[in-house]
């Protein structure tokens, strides 16, 4: 079973795997994860569809979707899209769980994932050196 560290480490593994991103409208260039938050603002919750439809091991999953605002004021988005549908499931196994338990909706949960990716990708070492 996956722990909350472990989910954390797999979405920011997978978000870091994003980038570089380009901005379709004005070109520039994110080259990191890190680059992208500190420059971008959130705009919004965070959408874990499949879960918001209660399909917890979906086929042809919709994705989780975050928004942001590039300085342009373009609205960007990361999302789960690329993610090996066995990784997929076991999040969402792992949110299923942790929904119940916390007594959290599954946006409440995937805002607060968000919000502490942010904070440790801000906040600690440069990405590429795994600390274990
Ligand atoms: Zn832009």
């Amino acid at each position: 079973m996956m722990t909350e560290a472990d989910v954390i480490r797999a979405m920011r593994e997978h978000l870091e795997g994003l980038f570089p991103k380009v901005c379709p409208v004005c070109n520039r260039r994110f080259a990191s994860l890190r680059e992208y938050l500190q420059l971008t603002k959130q705009i919004g919750s965070a959408m874990p569809y499949d879960a918001e439809f209660d399909d917890w091991m979906p086929e042809n999953p919709v994705g989780t979707v975050t928004f942001a605002n590039c300085p342009c004021g373009n609205t960007l988005s990361l999302s789960s899209e690329g993610m090996s549908l066995r990784q997929l499931w076991s999040l969402l196994l792992w949110a299923k769980l942790e929904t119940n338990r916390r007594g959290m909706t599954a946006q409440e949960l995937l805002n607060y994932l968000r919000a502490e990716i942010i904070r440790q990708v801000l906040a600690g070492p440069e990405p590429g050196r795994p600390g274990n």
